[in-house]
């Protein structure tokens, strides 16, 4: 049976339950909060619920709007993260990956691309990656594929496969630079109400 099915009094005890309603943006978490250190769990399976939560997250992130958004960014601690790294006036290219793991990476050739971050908003920095790099993931068909990717996609994919794994991009700059940051990150939350009181 669907679980869209069940009557309305068993779904509180789905912990899916979120994702039954229609595709919704969700609140994007930003520093310092404390689950974007948290490591994500792998994703057991991929059904309906799971490809409801995949439309949530492409719709957050278009509405951001972002090129790359993983699910701990909306409070999810899932391996799971989708991107678009289409360009303006290409079509829509939505891309999905569950359980993502990079399986080879460029030893000798990288790329500096300016990063910035949902999670860190309005603050942008040079890092340095490997410029190539093969990823091996699930699709939302529930099927592996791999992915070499280079150039935009190999930065996004890097960068969000660090989220599964608490890793932030202001982690790869000097600490000077990064506790400047998480600085005016906390004293900008501090100020400001918290969101489930400003509704
Ligand atoms: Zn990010």
């Amino acid at each position: 049976m669907n679980k869209s099915q069940l009557p309305p009094t068993s779904i509180d005890a789905n912990p899916w339950s979120d994702y039954l309603t229609p595709m919704a943006i969700r609140p994007i978490i930003t520093l310092p909060d404390p689950l974007l250190r948290q490591l994500s769990k792998p994703v057991e399976r991929v059904d309906d619920d799971l490809r409801k939560f995949a439309d949530d997250m492409l719709e957050t992130m278009y509405d951001a709007p972002g090129i790359g958004l993983a699910a701990i960014q909306i409070g999810e601690p899932l391996r799971m993260l989708v991107l678009d790294v289409a360009e303006k006036d290409e079509p829509k290219n939505p891309q999905v990956f569950i359980n993502p793991e990079i399986v080879s990476s460029s030893e000798d050739l990288f790329n500096v691309h300016e990063e910035g971050c949902l999670s860190i908003p309005e603050y942008f920095a040079e890092v340095e990656r490997p410029a190539e790099i093969t990823v091996k993931a699930i699709g939302l068909d529930g099927k592996e594929k791999l992915t070499k990717a280079d150039g935009l996609l190999a930065t996004c994919l890097q960068h969000e496969i660090d989220h599964l794994n608490g890793v932030l991009f202001i982690d790869y700059l000097s600490k000077l630079k990064r506790d400047m940051v998480i600085r005016k990150f906390k004293k900008l939350a501090k100020d400001r109400p918290p969101a489930q009181m400003v509704g």
